[in-house]
């Protein structure tokens, strides 16, 4: 069963036996890292391929030689990996530079591409508008010999970047702009990543894809709407070169996401810029970004199937990922402990210290329970005291009575104050009777509190990250306009010894403050958000 329009044309090609077995193609550029638009890409490209037990090839779209690295190569493929998609073939559009080539000679005999002398400029001006037709270039009629001729020279480097160019001759006055004898062939002297100085031509990729796609046995190319208008000049190649089976072209909206930049050009600008301190930076909407951000693969691909595949140009709530992902991690995460602004408890009539259970994950019933070590000092957050309580104040006031998670009932008895009138210490007595899990006491408690021991607790550093855009809307702002440099925030917390002793990288929840990755920094425990506790995605 089709569950998208993209299936439904597959199952048509199928049903009217154009095609074996499905064929696809995710075809990054190596010109940044990849980021989560791209996990749609993938989403839809190997995960089509699966559902019609078809292949999906990783195909390395190198027709720009000035903006392409191998540093990037290698950080595609360590990206597409870790969100457990596998690849068929690795190809690459310089794979195919020869035989592209020689598909552009072909052209040229057959009265089909011509060499222009016009400069870029001259190109652009004489391409006309949407309602003007464009005008013929002077050099339009040359014979296909000294076509052929001038092509060659211009491979063998007898001509300066930009003296000439290849051109299909297809219709200066087609409605499409794109079908008005757009360029095919370049001079460029670029040191290629893979290719080094062999070439100073190089194809466009409107005339390099569709003939990639042919040689790798690509069926169905999958790319987003920007290229819908494109489509005529890719099936034009196919025609033009009778290919057969052509491959078909199907184009799909873009993931576009509130509160962040998408585009690889901006990206870079942020890195190059210092705004970020990477590419790899936990705010950043790239997959090595979300990975370092301790965001799962699976919920990234679960976000991806929620989204679904459409034609219709939308943006995504940042809210509504966020909300996946949270939905992931409760079910997920194992829970502890951190106090991010520590109050001294001290509990009077309570000497020397116990084991407790705590519930690793109440959600997870295989997850069990650890011990947690219980005291006479503790710490636990400052506003989870009040001398002065708000109306419907649940937590712990003069006289008031609260649960420490996981141990007992305490009723505060006495607040400590500084010279300025600051609380520094709450002293409080404990009900004994009151145990977690083995409560006889008969006092109801509304508050469960989270805490630290103060004696065993370990100081960590805690990040908090606020969206790197500003606002949601997009309207006439320029994106530097909207960066939000203050979006890192760091607080020095103590937290339960266990964080300390956790793998790194493994992600928490931290109660009643969010979602947290561990790590470790120079021997320092670091614990930085994942995602807030708090749900802000209105469904
Ligand atoms: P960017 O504008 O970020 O540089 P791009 O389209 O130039 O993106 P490519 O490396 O050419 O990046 O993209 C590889 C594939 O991923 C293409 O098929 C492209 O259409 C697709 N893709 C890129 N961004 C998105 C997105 N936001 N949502 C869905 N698919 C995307
Ligand atoms: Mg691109």
């Amino acid at each position: 069963m089709a569950d998208n329009f993209i299936e439904q044309f597959i199952e048509e090609d199928i049903a009217a036996g154009k095609i074996g077995t499905v064929q696809t193609r995710f075809p990054p550029e190596p010109n940044g890292y990849l980021h989560i638009g791209h996990a749609k890409s993938m989403f839809i490209n190997f995960g089509t391929a699966e559902k019609y037990g078809g292949k999906c090839n990783l195909f390395f779209d190198d027709t720009n030689p000035s903006k392409e690295k191998t540093e990037f190569v290698d950080a595609i493929r360590r990206d597409i990996r870790w969100l457990g998609y596998h690849w068929e073939k690795e190809v690459y559009a310089s794979d195919f530079f020869d035989i592209i080539y020689s598909y552009a000679e072909k052209l040229i005999m057959d009265g089909k591409a011509f060499v222009c002398d016009l400069s870029a400029d001259e190109i652009r001006e004489t391409r006309g508008t949407l309602t003007e037709p464009g005008t013929e270039s002077p050099y339009r009629n040359r014979t296909p010999e000294e076509n052929l001729k001038l092509f060659r020279e211009m491979r063998d480097g007898k001509y300066a970047d930009g003296e000439k160019c290849l051109r299909a001759k297809i219709d200066m006055a087609s409605p499409n702009v794109n079908l008005r004898d757009p360029v095919i062939y370049r001079i460029l002297r670029a040191t290629h990543h893979r290719t080094g100085d062999k070439w100073c031509i190089y194809p466009m990729y409107d005339y390099a894809h569709p003939i990639c796609d042919y040689l790798q046995g690509v069926t169905h190319s999958l790319c987003t709407l920007e290229f819908e208008d494109h489509r005529p000049l890719y099936d034009w190649v196919g025609y033009s070169l009778g290919f057969s089976p052509k491959p078909r072209q199907i184009e799909f909206a873009r993931l576009n996401l509130t509160n962040l930049v998408m585009s690889k050009r901006y990206l870079k600008k942020l890195v190059e810029e210092g705004s970020v301190h990477g590419w790899d930076d936990p705010r950043m909407p790239t997959l090595a970004g979300l990975r370092n951000r301790g965001i799962p693969a699976e919920a990234i691909k679960d976000f991806c199937a929620r989204a679904g595949v459409t034609k219709a140009q939308s943006e995504c709530e940042i809210g509504y990922f966020e909300a996946v992902v949270r939905d992931y991690l409760n079910v997920h995460a194992p829970r502890a402990m951190a106090v991010v602004e520590p109050l001294k408890l001290t509990i009077t009539n309570y000497e020397g210290s116990e084991e407790t259970e705590f519930d690793i994950n109440q959600l997870d019933e295989t997850a069990g329970t650890r011990k947690i070590m219980f005291g006479k000092e503790l710490y636990i957050e400052r506003s989870d005291f009040s001398l002065d309580p708000p109306p419907k104040y649940h937590r712990l006031r003069i006289g008031g009575y609260c649960r420490l998670k996981s141990a007992y009932i305490v009723r505060a008895d006495e607040a400590v104050t500084d010279e300025n009138g600051n609380v520094v210490e709450v002293k409080c007595t404990y009900f004994p009777e009151s145990r977690s899990g083995s409560d006889t006491s008969g006092i109801k408690a509304k508050g469960v509190l989270h805490w630290v021991n103060a004696e065993t607790c370990v100081d960590a550093e805690l990040r908090q990250y606020d969206h790197l855009l500003n606002d949601a809307d997009y309207s006439g702002q320029d994106f530097s306009e909207r960066i939000n440099l203050d979006s890192e925030h760091i607080f020095a917390v103590k937290a339960e010894p266990y964080l300390s002793e956790a793998e790194d990288g493994t992600a928490f929840q931290l109660m009643r403050t969010g979602y947290y990755k561990k790590a470790t920094e120079g021997g320092k425990l670091i614990l930085s958000e994942i995602v807030s506790l708090k749900d802000n995605f209105n469904k």
